[in-house]
């Protein structure tokens, strides 16, 4: 976690003395280990000093939900994202497309 979003965090704690937010330029980051960071907030409503540890855990990238195996996944690897080529290709495609889907999944001819 990069340092100004802590300090962001930390801004919407309130002071355990009299409620007041504490404004981001009171936080300071005093120090931090791998999952530790050790924070001093000054309370700008009643000067009260307060010393904040916060524990950050790392998340993992969440696995992708798909139906796709790792071949068809590798396929659109290489594809890549669609652009604004492909979307004028299928909106010609879609101007002359008769609606006849049956046609369409049953001759695996057309190409876009
Ligand atoms: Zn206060």
């Amino acid at each position: 976690m990069e340092e100004g979003t802590l300090k962001k965090l930390i801004s919407n704690i309130k002071c355990s003395s009299c409620r007041q937010r504490y404004e981001s330029q009171n936080v300071e980051v005093l120090g931090c280990s791998d999952q530790m960071w050790f924070i001093q907030a000054l309370c700008s409503s009643c000067h009260t000093q307060s010393l904040v540890v916060a524990m950050v855990q790392k998340t993992r990238h969440p696995e992708p939900v798909t139906d796709l195996t790792r071949t068809e996944q590798g396929k659109f690897v290489i594809t890549g994202a669609v652009n604004s080529d492909d979307l004028l290709k299928m909106h010609n495609y879609l101007k002359t497309f008769d609606g006849d889907f049956m046609c369409l999944f049953e001759s695996n001819k057309t190409q876009l």
